[in-house]
């Protein structure tokens, strides 16, 4: 069975059919990832570190082809597109230096000592190792950054794990260009074919092959709330469970305190507003709901007049398409619910406008679970709170987000720990002045938060620190140094950062 792909501008078929990988072919790429695990758990940081970057070079080779079919298959402009690809070449170097480094293993060295009593110590160590192959699920929006060769790929990667990406059916052709270079940037790095293997499929069967395989250790998924709870379930019913990390939707909720709203509040409405519609609305970070202070009524014009004004925009395929007009719809015929301002929809077969809607503070608290849920692509759920104490009691009442933002003039900020406090509770990431949107991608983000937003909230799906996932802690007690990987072995050969006795050396 095969399936192709559409552009969302024009609503038309594009060349290339993409065959669905059979149960046969999964299993075989499974295997074959298994048994490169081996080769790539004894590589070194360093030829993991030239591994990605060889990977990179031939990515940039591929270029011109791979952006050409993102912007077919997604609708994106040059720009975004461009961009994105700096992103996904730039992972690849930002995990070979992780992997060069080393100092992400956490080595950790507790010296015997034969003398202490009542019970003499034994030499102990300790650091992370590669956890073995691991499968990877891209989400639509991101069909470079969090896909086929997104940070999922080049984490596990560094770790030494290798991979089977299950290629994501609205941009199939993106998945197969960038396979491709990816597959010769294993070959010519000398590394096991199995490193790296693609596979590809509409529907449900080839991503529950991946996750149910005997040989996958552990699986990375982005993408929606039912996708990632779903093989999550499957995942832990397995024989032997497995970790599967997911990364799934967020509605990011902003709240705006009065000074703000007095000072600027038409120049903070122009902001959400370039927030909300920035990639047509589908980013996770995308933050969906506004929780205002009486008196905002000239912000809430001047955002009324910006969306009346829009001209909508593509969105990626025809199931957010559908689940953006139904979200809408339900939205709108809740109790109290009221249209604030929809924008139309020009230049786009499978596109959507944009649109606000607005509701009081005490019909949003008795339809809180609904009003909370995210409808992705470009909207917004305003709610108008009678007092700023209301800030506090929804946010206490908020389930697991990605992010959510506190606005506010210096002064009021330093009054507000009380509801920064309740923002950390459930989120992964508290912003101050400024929307969740546009992730700056370092050691120290955190793009993870309870559930719902994650299944793990310890983790990271994008930053440095992802890297931690594809990997189990191991111990050495009494293990002479020869035969100790060389991380642990006395001498550091490879001068890695560890903690000994107690103590961070460098
Ligand atoms: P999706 O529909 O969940 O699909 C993601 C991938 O998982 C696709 O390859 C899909 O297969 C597969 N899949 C989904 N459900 C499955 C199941 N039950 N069994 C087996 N495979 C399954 O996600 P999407 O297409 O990217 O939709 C957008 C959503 O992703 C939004 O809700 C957005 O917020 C979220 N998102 C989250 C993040 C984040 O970092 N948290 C980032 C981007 C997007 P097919 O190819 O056959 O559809």
């Amino acid at each position: 069975m095969s399936f192709q792909t559409k552009n969302p501008i024009t609503g038309e078929v594009l060349p290339g059919s993409f065959a669905k990988s059979s149960a046969e072919e999964v299993s075989r790429a499974c295997e074959s990832c298994a048994a490169a695990a081996a080769t790539l758990r004894r590589k070194s940081g360093k030829e993991l570190a030239s591994l990605l970057e060889t990977i990179g070079a031939s990515l940039t080779e591929a270029r011109d082809a791979i952006v050409e079919r993102v912007q077919a298959e997604t609708g994106y402009p040059d720009g975004r597109v461009q961009g994105e690809f700096g992103r996904m070449v730039g992972g690849f170097a930002a995990f070979a230096e992780v992997a060069r480094d080393g100092s992400w293993v956490e080595a950790t060295i507790d010296h015997a000592d034969p003398d202490r009593e009542p019970l003499p110590k034994p030499d102990l160590r300790k650091m992370l190792i590669p956890i073995g192959p691991v499968g990877i699920f891209g989400a639509s929006n991101f069909p470079l950054a969090l896909s086929a060769g997104g940070s999922d790929v080049t984490s596990a990667l560094a770790a030494g794990c290798p991979v089977v990406v299950k290629g994501h059916s609205s941009h199939a052709g993106t998945c197969e260009l960038i396979g491709m270079a990816i597959q010769e940037g294993v070959a010519k790095a000398g590394f096991p074919e199995g490193t790296y293997q693609l596979v590809q499929g509409e529907g449900h069967e080839v991503g529950e092959a991946i996750v149910t395989h005997p040989d996958v250790a552990a699986v990375g998924f982005t993408g929606s709330l039912c996708g990632g709870r779903a093989l999550f379930d499957l995942a832990a019913q397995r024989e032997v469970p497995i970790p599967l990390y997911a990364e799934m939707g967020s509605v990011n909720p902003q709240f705006v305190l009065p000074e703000l709203v007095e000072a600027n509040g038409e120049g903070f409405a122009e902001s959400f507003f370039g927030s909300i519609t920035l990639g047509n609305g589908q980013f996770c970070t995308c933050p969906g709901m506004l929780f205002l202070p009486p008196g905002s009524d000239a912000l809430l014009e001047k955002l009324a007049s910006l969306v009346a004004d829009s001209t909508g925009q593509p969105v990626l395929n025809e199931g957010i398409c559908s689940a953006f007009e139904s979200g809408m719809s339900r939205l709108e015929s809740l109790e109290g619910v009221q249209v604030l301002a929809k924008g139309t929809l020009e230049g786009a077969v499978i596109g959507a406008p944009a649109m606000v809607v607005q509701v009081s503070y005490a019909d949003y608290v008795a339809q809180r679970d609904v009003l909370s849920e995210e409808v992705f692509g470009p909207s917004a759920v305003v709610v108008v709170c009678d007092e700023v104490a209301q800030f506090t009691e929804a946010a206490r009442n908020f389930e697991g987000q990605l992010g959510a933002s506190l606005h506010g003039t210096e002064s009021e900020l330093a009054g507000a720990k009380n509801l920064l406090d309740e923002l950390e509770r459930f989120t992964g990431r508290v912003v101050v002045n400024a929307f969740p949107t546009g992730l700056e991608v370092c050691h120290s983000l955190v793009h993870g938060g309870p559930y719902p937003a994650t299944t793990n909230s310890h983790f990271t799906s994008v930053g440095q620190s992802g890297i931690t996932r594809w990997a189990r802690a191991m111990s050495y007690q009494g293990v002479p140094d020869a035969l100790l990987p060389p991380t642990l072995q006395e001498a550091n050969p490879l001068g890695v950062a560890r903690r000994v006795d107690g103590v961070f050396t460098l």
